[in-house]
């Protein structure tokens, strides 16, 4: 009886453990079947989550880039006037009410972002005039960067709201010079001003040849930089350098300040020749490994030619003054064999002595690099770019249009200024 009732209970129990065993395994399969249906819902749920969010801002960044396209071109339409500078004359620049420009084919309207004040400007500003570039009455400025704001019939390279840099002039291409690569020295290359000014019209050929979308890391105002670079780029290689020359760069103004820093990127030695305090440093952060401060040119000379082993002279001069006198000491500083490159452009109707035996028995190459080519507006906006260039260092001043007369004023006045950025 009792091993009855054991074998009952036994068998009893085993049926129980059987079935909370089982009860047990189908609760961990349900619990299990159960994550991963929570989990894939929650990865899932998460998928769509991230997919919204993307999508929603970029539908907002579209919008707020519409919204700004709209706005800017509701404010152009809208107005039929904006505030520009137009020279008279001498010394005589005004701040006018003119006609908002309007893009023909294939040309742009820019808003301005900034415009840079330049010593071609200067020039123009204490003549009156430039003969090739600007006529009074007109609309004057040329270094600028903007947006923008309009683009003409046929344009396929740029659209309302691009950043742009737009150069002063593009040549033809289809001249003498142009197809020889010459495009500094085209025969009918097209200049435009108007910088100084709320909108400037890009021509055509400028839009074609000339003009170069900004990335967005490059302020506005370091890209204006690039005409001028563009120039002290073309002037240096111009110059032909061979590794290890010694380059003196004669002058502190704008143009020589980027020329000597182009040279020295480049890893050339460079000695700075200058006449102000303000330039002193400034060639010094440059990179200039050795600076000459006078006014005096015999002495300009001398401590040059000191400067290097023997009194030699240096392998390369570049004239960055444009006056007659500084063109004739740059002669006397190179070496044997060295170059000299009158980049400076000197006044109307002036005329210089050469010692005609140094030039012949001393082997010296003389090249007078004027203004920059399509390739070369390119490299220099790379440079900027790249964040090697000091753009920074170049825009000393910031003022409103309506400033512009007293910035001129001041430049004239030679300070430490090198360029004064226009904000309209
Ligand atoms: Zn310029
Ligand atoms: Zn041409």
């Amino acid at each position: 009886m009792a091993n009855t009732v054991k074998a009952v209970i036994l068998r009893g129990r085993k049926t129980v453990e059987t079935v909370v065993e089982e009860g047990r395994k189908k609760v961990e399969n349900v619990v299990e079947g159960g994550l991963d249906t929570v989990e894939t819902v929650v990865e899932a749920g998460l998928s769509t989550v991230e997919t919204v969010v993307v999508e929603g801002r970029k539908k907002v960044e579209t919008a707020v880039h519409q919204g700004r396209m709209t706005v800017e071109n509701v404010l152009l339409r809208g107005r039929s006037t904006m505030e520009a500078a137009v020279l008279h004359g001498r010394e005589d620049i005004r701040i006018e009410r003119v006609p908002v420009p309007q893009a023909g084919p294939g040309e742009l309207i820019v808003s301005v972002g900034a415009a840079l004040t330049c010593g071609t400007d200067l020039k123009v500003f204490r003549r009156g005039y430039h003969a090739r570039m600007i006529v009074p009455p007109a609309l004057f400025g040329h270094e600028l960067a903007g947006t923008v704001v309009e683009a003409g019939e046929g344009v396929t390279n740029f659209a309302s709201g691009d950043r742009v840099v737009a150069l002063n002039s593009a040549p033809c291409g289809e001249c003498y010079f142009c197809t020889r690569g010459q495009e500094n020295l085209c025969d009918d290359l097209l200049f435009n001003n108007g910088a100084y000014a709320e909108f400037i019209r890009i021509p055509a050929r400028i839009v074609a040849k000339n003009t170069l979308h900004v990335q967005d890391h490059v302020p506005l105002e370091h890209a204006a930089l690039t005409e001028p670079l563009a120039c002290a780029v073309h002037g240096f290689q111009d110059s032909h350098p061979r590794p290890g020359d010694t380059v003196a760069v004669i002058g502190g103004g704008p143009l020589g300040l980027m020329i000597l820093h182009v040279a020295a990127l480049a890893g050339y030695k460079v000695i700075a020749i200058v006449k102000h305090d303000g330039q002193v440093e400034a060639a010094r952060q440059l990179g200039a490994a050795q600076v000459v401060q006078t006014s005096n040119i015999r002495t300009a000379i001398r401590e040059t030619r000191a400067l290097t082993e023997k009194n030699r002279g240096v392998d390369i001069a570049i004239e960055a003054v444009g006056v007659p006198e500084s063109w004739e000491e740059a002669v006397e500083m190179v070496r044997k064999g060295g170059t000299v490159n009158f980049f400076g452009g000197c006044a109307v109707g002036t005329h210089v002595t050469l010692d005609t035996n140094r030039i012949h028995y001393s082997d010296i190459t003389l090249r007078a690099t004027f203004h920059h080519t399509p390739a070369m507006c390119r490299e220099a906006l790379d440079l900027i770019a790249s964040g090697r260039f000091q753009a920074g260092a170049f825009i000393t001043g910031h003022a409103r249009l309506y400033e512009l007369n007293r910035v001129f004023e001041k430049l004239m006045k030679r300070g430490s200024e090198i360029k004064t950025a226009i904000v309209p």
